[in-house]
Formats: C-alpha cells, sequence, structure tokens
C-alpha cells in the first residue's frame, strides 16, 4: 500500500473547487510514455497550471500500471527540478470499468480514479460507483472519484460507442447523494477519438473542413441547476487542429474525415462548472505530424531521439497553447 501524498501527488478536491470558482478547468491529459510526461509537466511549470496525468486502460496494457505510476512520482520531481517549488499534480485513471481496478489504482498510489458504470443500467451504476467511492473516502489520505452518467460516441482505447446519449439533467442529483463521487463526467456532445462526428452530423465551411454541430449548452445549464457548484468533466474533447491533420496527411498519413470540438466552445464550458477537460486525441496528432515531418524530410535520420524529440516539443507546445487560450489554467497555480 501506497498514499499518493507520499509520492507528492494531490487529489482533485481543492483543484475543483478553486477551478469553478476561478473559471477555468484543469487539464487532464494521457500519457503513455517518457516524451509526452515530459511534454505535459514542462508546459505545465511553464504556464504555471496544475495538471492532471491521466492513466487509460490502454496505456496500463501499452506501458505498464506500475512503471506510469513511477513514472508519476518522477514526474513530480522533476516538476521541481524545472523550478516549481509546489506542483499540483494529480494521477488519475481514466475509465476504470471495475472496483478490482480501482482498487487496485487507489492502493499504488493514485490520488484519483474514475469508475465508468456509464454503459450499465443505472441502478448498477449507482451500486458499482458508490462501492467505488466508499473504498477510495475511506483511505487515510482521501482518494477523489468521478463517475459518470450519459454516453459518449467514439471509440478510446478500450471505449468504444456508436452513437450518444446526453446526460439526463433530472438523475445527476440522485446519482451524486447516492454514490458521494466527488465529480461528474457528462454527455453533451463531445466524443471520443479525432471522428468526433459522422460527416453528415456537420456541415462544411468554405474550405471544405467539416464544422460539427454545437455542444449542448442547455444541457448543461440545467445540470449545473440541479447541482450548484458540483465538479462538471467533459471526456472527448480534442479539436482535432485542422494544421496538424493537413500535415500528417502531406507527409504520407490517412485521416479522412477528421473533426473536433471547436477551442471556442471548449473555453466556454470551461467558464462554467466544467472543471475538467481531457485531451488526448490532439496530443496523438501533434506528435504524428512532428514524427511523419522528421522522417519524410530527412530518410537517412534513424536516431529515435531526433523524432521523438521534435514530437516532444510539437506537444509541449500544443499543451501550452491549451492552459493558456482554452482551459485558463495557466497561472492558477498557489
Ligand atoms: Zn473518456
Amino acid at each position: 500500500m501506497t498514499s499518493y501524498k507520499e509520492l507528492g501527488l494531490v487529489n482533485t478536491k481543492e483543484m475543483f473547487e478553486k477551478a469553478i470558482k476561478g473559471g477555468y478547468a484543469i487539464p487532464a491529459y494521457n500519457f503513455n510514455n517518457m516524451e509526452q510526461m515530459q511534454a505535459i509537466i514542462q508546459a505545465c511549470v511553464e504556464t504555471k497550471s496544475p495538471v492532471i496525468l491521466q492513466v487509460s486502460s490502454g496505456a496500463r496494457k501499452y506501458a505498464n500500471q506500475t512503471l506510469l505510476r513511477y513514472m508519476a512520482q518522477g514526474a513530480v520531481e522533476y516538476a521541481k527540478e524545472l523550478g516549481c517549488e509546489k506542483p499540483q499534480i494529480v494521477l488519475h485513471l481514466d475509465h476504470g470499468d471495475s472496483f478490482e481496478l480501482c482498487k487496485s489504482c487507489i492502493d499504488m498510489g493514485f490520488s484519483s480514479v474514475m469508475i465508468d458504470g456509464s454503459g450499465l443500467p443505472y441502478d448498477e451504476n449507482v451500486a458499482l460507483t458508490k462501492k467505488v467511492c466508499d473504498y477510495a473516502h475511506s483511505q487515510e489520505n482521501y482518494v477523489t472519484v468521478e463517475g459518470e452518467l450519459g454516453v459518449l460516441a467514439g471509440v478510446e482505447d478500450e471505449v468504444s460507442h456508436e452513437e450518444s446519449h446526453y446526460t439526463k439533467p433530472e438523475e445527476v442529483k440522485d446519482f451524486v447523494s447516492k454514490t458521494g463521487v466527488d465529480s461528474l463526467a457528462i454527455s453533451i456532445g463531445t466524443s471520443h477519438g479525432r471522428c468526433k462526428f459522422k460527416p453528415e452530423q456537420c456541415t462544411r465551411n468554405a474550405d471544405g473542413v467539416l464544422v460539427p454541430p454545437p455542444l449542448a449548452f442547455d444541457v448543461l445549464e440545467q445540470i449545473e441547476k440541479e447541482l450548484p457548484g458540483f465538479p462538471i468533466v467533459l471526456h472527448g474533447s480534442s479539436s482535432v487542429p485542422v494544421e496538424y491533420v493537413k500535415e500528417i496527411e502531406q507527409y504520407g498519413g490517412k485521416l479522412a474525415d477528421s473533426v473536433g470540438i471547436p477551442e471556442d466552445q471548449l473555453r466556454k464550458a470551461a467558464k462554467s462548472a466544467v472543471c475538467k477537460i481531457n485531451i488526448d486525441s490532439d496530443g496523438r496528432l501533434a506528435m504524428t505530424a512532428a514524427i511523419r515531418k522528421v522522417f519524410a524530410t530527412n530518410p537517412s535520420e534513424f536516431d529515435p531521439r531526433k523524432y521523438l524529440g521534435p514530437a516532444r516539443d510539437e506537444l509541449k507546445k500544443l499543451y501550452m497553447h491549451k492552459n493558456i487560450e482554452v482551459l485558463g489554467s495557466a497561472n492558477h497555480l498557489d
């Protein structure tokens, strides 16, 4: 048993309270390897932003859960080395699908977990989420839990759904009071992956670029009325920048029909009770664009540092932009 406090990590409690009051959202960035972790920490130290490091089930399979936990511990020390006196870093399990998995992460030093029972019938979602909360909250150091109501469309590692179902505002109060959950992921039109909408759901602008339907801010408003001041989470919130898609295609990639959530809509959401915004696909695109560019422009290069390095730099640039321009989390470290 390791407590996250021994690792220098924090839970999301205070972070979310401040974010709601301050009208910004905490970035939740997924990581699977050293370069991604370095880019996240460099960007968050430079922009003075708190951050949530997310581990998905795919990341656990790819990199190993134990290794990722030690990397998060290393991330705290790395942030200090970069000049951050009191880093605010959360290690969070993304889309936990069982009590056993959440428990194993908590026992290993995660400071926050998500239990995703959104695919289950309502009562089973309540029971499973409550079981995880009871365990997480009874720890000597309180571990925070994120639950989910409503279904997001799209594919994210092993989480996949054909269609989205908006969260029902009439259920949220009951869910939160019965489970004791600390934050709630909702579905208001965001979606996992790089193809967030089918082309037929979108219009096209003058350049032929797909323009997605707007987020359901009316549903978000109703949820905020039911749960005043309660932390709300948005998954699937990459904007899928056209520049990256174009660059990847310019250097031989194929990413037809990519479409994301426009950044101005995320900025608007971040000003509300939405206090955690998950961004994964944009990081994948940034890295892929940088690596493809090196391979295409310098075919004799074979030193991994010469393409993973530029990928890391591009990723850092992307995250700094998100913290400053989209989430508004920059300059919110104590
Ligand atoms: Zn998600």
